[in-house]
């Protein structure tokens, strides 16, 4: 999935369609979904995929030209694949969240996506309300990387170029915030840039945040090159609520990585209320060992 993204986002002319919620959508994000729709299909049958896109847009005029690029792209990896195939895998996705489920962002930060900047396709295995698998794949980060965790086993990092060969993970284990790096959204709206602001100064926080769009970040936490990722509620969309593919793959890589996430208030995020993060504001991730320390200074902030 992460191999086609790329030959997407090198071979076509990238066009958007805009959702309802004003957001982008490409290409990439129905062959992403379709291509991951179809994998699930034939390896776990039984388990249903909840995934952030469905094919009502590819049935309009402008649509029906994205699903010929899209049924276009999946041709060398699925020989003989069809328009309805690919509706069909798409809307594989579009199952309720049962005891055990898949959650599927095809492409996390599609902005990034579009910029040439960090996106990632983030899969997650939810069992019980845990995330037992988190896999992210970032084919912009590092020349590109897959990253697979599983809950209480370890977090591992290989090359797309050699898929084969993986090194462990491990977070900082950082505990002075005059040390600390921050990441955070590329997206400014997607924050709350003033009280991020306040943060880095009540912690004495040095170097400036890295900006980085999608789940990405999740990956450069688990591998130590970030101490604090913090998503603060934006004063533009204060109603917002997360959905749980936007965080559901990197909160298992850095917790197998040896971290910590929980939402601004502390607490662990809640993956029982369907597939929004209903019961949660926020998000807050560290090494572990600086959790309550940060905790503490966004409450003050906040
Ligand atoms: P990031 O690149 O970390 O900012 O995350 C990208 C994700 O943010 C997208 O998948 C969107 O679903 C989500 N998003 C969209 N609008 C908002 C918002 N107002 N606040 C927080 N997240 C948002
Ligand atoms: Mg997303």
């Amino acid at each position: 999935a992460s191999l086609l993204s790329k030959r997407i986002q090198n071979e076509m002319v990238v066009t958007t369609l805009t959702k309802e919620d004003h957001s982008p959508v490409t290409v990439a994000d129905f062959a992403v979904q379709a291509f991951l729709g179809y994998s699930l299909s034939k390896a776990f049958p039984e388990d249903p995929m909840v995934a952030e896109e469905n094919s009502n847009f590819l049935s309009d005029k402008e649509g029906k030209s994205i699903l010929k690029l899209v049924t276009q792209s999946l041709g060398p990896i699925v020989p003989g694949v069809t328009g309805d195939d690919v509706c069909n895998w798409i809307d594989h996705g579009g199952q309720s969240p049962s005891e055990r489920f898949w959650t599927l962002d095809p492409i996390d930060g599609t902005k990034g996506f579009l910029r040439g900047g960090q996106y990632a396709i983030a899969l997650a295995l939810l069992v019980n309300g845990k995330v037992q698998i988190g896999i992210l794949g970032c084919p912009n980060l590092d020349g590109g990387i897959l990253v697979v965790a599983a809950r209480k086993q370890g977090c591992w990092k290989a090359t797309l170029s050699d898929p084969q060969t993986f090194h462990q993970l491990q977070v900082s284990e950082c505990s002075d915030p005059h040390q600390a790096q921050i990441a955070c959204s590329f997206e400014s709206s997607h924050t709350n840039v003033t009280q991020l602001d306040g943060l880095t100064a009540t912690l004495g926080v040095k170097t400036e945040p890295v900006k980085m769009d999608s789940q990405a970040k999740y990956v450069l936490l688990a591998e130590g090159n970030g101490d604090l990722l913090f998503r603060l509620v934006s004063p533009q969309t204060p109603e917002y609520t997360e959905n749980i593919w936007d965080h559901a793959a990197g909160v298992a890589v850095i917790e197998a990585a040896g971290g910590t996430v929980t939402d601004v208030d502390g607490k662990p995020l809640d993956f029982t209320c369907g597939h929004l993060l209903k019961n949660n504001r926020g998000v807050v991730a560290t090494g572990g060992t600086i959790h309550a320390r940060v905790l503490e200074a966004v409450q003050k902030v906040i």
